[in-house]
């Protein structure tokens, strides 16, 4: 279910327009050009699914069909538009009006070069993208679409990464659209506001099916599991991680590392057999557990899953978009939290980490499996990863539900190497700058009511949640080098009015 190496099942059409006035001879050229854009793109290794070239568009009948059976395609996750030539676009109105799947549209053309010494009326007749592209173009604004405008040279890298990326949001809309979520304690953390939502609403703009489940579920599987898996996967544990004397068979933490390894079979098998994607805990629930799961909740972030602590779908849901979104790229994706500051002038930092739960897939080096007392939830030690996460660009992102809308905020940030080692800190941590700066990057943050959890990625650009926010209509508020505080509050007063008059 979360493995997310599968994409390559899932395919982008490449839709090109023109029209019949050009005669055969024009019209093969076009189906030879566009062919080739497509196969391109895909032989680019850059898409995460698989480019198809669609025969070249003509006229309206056929525009609708494709339409059609895009949205109609399991495994068709986004359609990229290229008129070559001029198609009038009052052809295109019946089709992308019943269009259920992200668009892009590829602002290109096939020569890259205007031959100047040669041109005549023959290129002037095929090479018509710059205003064929307006043509359709305005159509997309009148109909009020969301969608991707790439523009540039089809061969240019920028251009690639720029559509590429689409393609991931793309890809996690899909995932959206299907995504089951899975709340064990069924509850939110009580008496906090911002991880609560409308769970209904989430479900009609984003698909997400949220549902919650007595702990008890949790717990009946864990007395199954044998002491042979047990035996098996504690193995690993020591494979892939440091572990100290006592945490090793014999030793007086162990059986802390076994009860751990048996929640991790029984909540992977669970979820597994419930088709989940994502998943919540809270410490406020674990009638019947033995700790509070940590070992196993960042175990199954690494594989893909998506977890939320406190009952928070809202960030269990993104952290999987975020690993949709991430495949076949180096960096991780992590639920997090803004956890405590470093206020010293002109050094301030934010450490982000939570109690337990912080994904290895944004480890720096290896993890050490550590056994800590919690001071919350009243159980047992609970076993925990520890480690630094590397330094490099990454983004938070978070939805908050505003009262009758969602709103996305994604900030950027610069993950940087601790002042100093924290020897003492039992937990995974990142430590980070907010763009621009700590000040206006933390004070933006909170004038939009972002929460203090969020999907932290390495390897996902605020871009690309920005094509997956518009794709899904959420509103999205993007924070960065270039923000300006008071662009950024009337950006939000004018968005409430916006939201409210509706489309
Ligand atoms: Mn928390």
């Amino acid at each position: 279910m979360a493995n997310v190496a599968d994409h390559k099942t899932q395919q982008l059409w490449f839709l090109t327009g023109s029209q019949h006035l050009y005669g055969d001879e024009t019209l093969k050229k076009v189906a030879r050009n566009s062919q080739e854009i497509a196969e391109a793109l895909d032989r680019s290794g850059k898409f995460p699914a698989k480019v198809v070239w669609k025969p070249v568009l003509t006229g309206p009948e056929a525009i609708l069909e494709v339409c059609l059976a895009a949205g109609a395609a399991p495994d068709c996750a986004g359609v990229i538009t290229w008129m070559h030539t001029f198609s009038p676009a009052k052809m295109w109105i019946a089709g992308l009006t019943r269009l259920d799947k992200p668009l892009a549209h590829l602002h290109t053309q096939f020569n890259r070069e205007l031959p100047w010494g040669e041109i005549d009326m023959d290129f002037m007749n095929l090479n018509q993208s710059a205003h064929g592209d307006r043509e359709f173009g305005f159509i997309g604004a009148r109909l009020r679409m969301n969608r991707k405008i790439v523009v540039g040279h089809w061969q240019d890298p920028e251009v690639i990464e720029e559509l590429s990326g689409w393609a991931r949001a793309a890809l996690a809309m899909a995932e959206s659209r299907k995504l089951k979520i899975a709340r064990l304690g069924g509850m939110n953390m009580r008496e906090v506001a911002v991880t609560g939502g409308d769970r209904v609403e989430a479900q009609i703009k984003l698909g997400w099916s949220i549902n919650g489940f007595g702990v008890g579920d949790l717990v009946a599987r864990v007395a199954e599991v044998s002491d042979a898996d047990v035996d098996r996967l504690v193995k690993r544990y020591e494979e892939s991680y440091v572990l100290e004397a006592p945490l090793k068979k014999g030793g007086e933490k162990h059986e802390s590392v076994r009860d751990a390894a048996r929640q991790e079979i029984a909540l992977r098998a669970f979820l597994e057999t419930g088709g989940f994607g994502a998943f919540t805990t809270t410490f406020e629930d674990l009638h019947g557990l033995k700790q509070l799961p940590g070992l196993a909740c960042q175990r199954l972030m690494a594989d893909g899953y998506g977890f939320g602590a406190e009952g928070d779908w809202k960030t269990a849901a993104l952290v999987r978009l975020g690993k949709v979104m991430t495949a076949g790229r180096p960096g991780g994706v992590s639920f997090m939290e803004d956890y405590t500051y470093h206020l010293v002038k002109g050094k301030e930092r934010v450490l982000g980490a939570h109690m337990l739960e912080i994904c290895p897939s944004i480890a720096g080096g290896k993890p050490s499996l550590e056994v800590h007392p919690l001071g919350i939830g009243g159980k047992a030690d609970p076993a925990r990863l520890v480690f630094d996460a590397k330094p490099g660009s990454a983004v938070n992102s978070t939805l908050v539900d505003m009262g009758g809308r969602m709103r996305m905020i994604v900030a950027e940030l610069d993950v940087v190497q601790p002042d100093q080692s924290m020897p003492k800190l039992p937990t995974a941590s990142a430590v980070w700058i907010p763009r621009p700066d700590f000040k206006r990057g933390c004070q933006a943050w909170i004038e939009a009511g972002g929460a203090h959890h969020a999907a932290f990625c390495q390897a996902v650009t605020a871009g690309e949640w920005e094509d997956f926010a518009s794709m899904a209509g959420l509103e999205v508020i993007r924070l960065g080098a270039d923000l300006d505080l008071r662009a950024l509050r009337n950006e939000l007063r004018w968005n409430d009015a916006a939201f409210k008059l509706g489309r």
